[in-house]
């Protein structure tokens, strides 16, 4: 077996046993591989490993990658979208995960509009305060929401949250604590064109935690791929 593919054996497992923990199915937690500065090969050896996600951060790099992706995968973008890439991500992707600000929503919702193209998005939150973190700030996400929400040619689909950057994933429970509680009290706000499908927090270092939190998407770069060069 090559070591991506035990890689992902071996994150597939951690994934099953967190989830039993929160006393979920394994089967409930989509995963996501990320698959930023990793060449199309490897990504491919993913895929036929059993990836059926993959996450990018650049849209340029997405672009490039792409056109060497044989097999129909799902398609996110995870990192920050700047409103002259709209056009392009809505093309290339099937969920823009980093949705933070209503003048990047609006240019989605015409692109997506020109292209006839529903796209779903997930809003991105900065749970932990970091100022060099993008989002939007918890309070301030349902009210976004219920803005957004009006726009044509998106679904809102989730919420995304990249927790505090530490070593110990224990430190970054709160953010994700957080993020379940808001989901929920968006979820029983049972707004029109919202749909509270998704809830995408966990990355490497603290994907278990985050799925014990209540997390159904994670994002996992360096556990599959080993370090980014
Ligand atoms: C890079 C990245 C990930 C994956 O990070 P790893 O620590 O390598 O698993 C997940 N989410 C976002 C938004 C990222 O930019």
């Amino acid at each position: 077996m090559s070591e991506i593919a035990e890689n992902i054996k071996d994150i597939c497992s951690r994934i099953q046993k967190a989830a039993e923990r929160g006393r979920r199915g394994a089967d409930e937690v989509k995963l996501v591989a990320v698959t930023k500065t990793v060449d199309a090969e490897r990504v491919n050896e993913a895929i036929r490993s059993g990836i059926r996600s993959i996450g990018e951060n650049r849209v340029q790099e997405a672009e490039e990658k792409f056109k060497l992706i044989t097999e129909r995968v799902e398609k996110h973008l995870v990192g920050h979208l700047q409103t002259n890439k709209a056009k392009k991500a809505v093309q290339l992707f099937d969920f823009i995960q980093s949705v933070d600000r209503e003048r990047i929503a609006q240019e989605i919702s015409r692109r997506a509009k020109d292209l006839g193209k529903a796209m779903e998005i997930l809003v991105e939150v900065n749970t932990s305060g970091e100022e060099t973190k993008f989002g939007v700030h918890p309070d301030k996400a349902l009210p976004f929401i219920e803005t957004i929400s009006k726009l044509e040619g998106i679904k809102i689909k989730g919420l995304m949250t990249v927790g505090l950057f530490s070593e110990n994933p224990e430190e970054v429970r709160p953010c994700f604590k957080k993020l379940k509680k808001l989901f929920e009290k968006i979820k029983s706000a049972n707004l029109p064109n919202v749909e509270m499908k998704f809830l995408s927090m966990g990355m490497t270092n603290d994907f278990e935690v985050a799925i014990e939190e209540g997390s159904n998407m994670v994002r996992i770069g360096t556990g599959i791929f080993g370090p980014r060069g």
